[in-house]
């Protein structure tokens, strides 16, 4: 049988378990449920309260177990659809017999930008003493159109497709990524699938929308706002509290990465600025400067779209 077809099948295989589990726990509710009543009907010392219970009780029990009974019968089917889809994104996915990488051999080129991207990083740092200032701009300039093109790059693919099969490499891929870029990867991942989840979409009538960042939220009547102002507030605007609450909802795991993350990006910027702060006070602007950048590219990337017909 090919892969794609393996890992559709394996889908499949987990929705079955889910039901199985579904029909386990309820199963098990009901004995402890039956246990429950059976219990408190002997409390009961007077007859006639007993038989009135006891006719209450029984009811009660019965409504429960057919309801319970037609829960655990009355299993949904996987529509056909639903099923041909998912071997179709299966059989989409690229299929590599690397130990390393997960999709493709060619997943060495961001990995090794990547590394390239953090040595340039802290190469900036190294050299800030011994270089003229206009230089020193120049490279600074280039660390925000890199920081841009990262996240937009290496950091977009890795969230959707980790480069690496295993997860130890994965995490350590993400660490990296987090300090040179200077913000959790974690907490982008969170962002921006909720980004996906939304697609740039409009308020609604309570003012609510799906999407965090998307070019409508501070706009007016129904516009996206100028790209001026998403492009350079948006930085102010993160609201890591909101991300973190839904990673903690998904995954308590992943919570604690993403508050790693961020302790380690900044705990850098603090070590480097106690090492030389005039240097910490040339990088802060620069690296501000690349995440507008990352938001001005993510402006035009829906600007023109249609709200009312969101595509991932
Ligand atoms: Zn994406």
């Amino acid at each position: 049988m090919p892969a794609c077809e393996r890992k559709a099948d394996a889908l499949l295989l987990r929705a079955a378990a889910s039901v199985a589990g579904n029909v386990f726990c309820r199963s098990g509710l009901i004995v402890i449920t039956r246990a429950t009543l059976r219990r408190n009907f002997s409390r009961s010392k007077d007859a006639k309260t007993q038989g009135v219970r006891r006719q209450a009780l029984t009811t009660n029990a019965e409504a429960f177990l057919v309801y319970s009974i037609r829960m655990i019968t009355e299993v949904e089917p996987i529509p056909a659809a639903v099923v041909q889809r998912s071997r179709d994104v299966a059989s989409e996915r690229l299929q590599t017999d690397s130990r390393i990488l997960a999709y493709t051999r060619w997943d060495i080129i961001p990995v090794a930008a990547a590394l390239l991207h953090c040595a340039y990083f802290f190469g900036m740092f190294c050299l800030f003493p011994y270089v003229p200032l206009w230089v020193m701009l120049a490279l600074g300039f280039t660390y925000s159109v890199s920081i841009s093109w990262n996240i937009n790059g290496i950091s977009h693919n890795f969230i959707h497709n980790p480069y690496f099969r295993s997860p130890l490499l994965n995490r350590l891929f993400s660490i990296l990524e987090s300090v040179t870029v200077g913000f959790s990867q974690v907490f982008y991942e969170c962002i921006h699938m909720q980004h996906h989840k939304g697609n740039a979409d409009r308020p609604d009538e309570s003012g609510d929308m799906i999407d965090w960042i998307s070019i409508y939220k501070h706009g007016h009547d129904g516009e996206a706002e100028s790209a001026l102002s998403y492009t350079f507030l948006s930085f102010f605007r993160e609201d890591p509290k909101t991300a973190y609450r839904e990673l903690k909802r998904k995954s308590r795991r992943e919570a604690f990465w993403g508050v790693t993350e961020l302790t380690l990006f900044v705990s850098n910027f603090v070590i480097l600025g106690i090492l030389n702060w005039p240097y910490i006070c040339f990088l802060l602007p620069f690296w501000y400067f690349g995440h507008c950048l990352s938001y001005l590219n993510g402006y035009y990337r829906h600007y023109g779209g249609n709200p009312d017909e969101p595509m991932a």
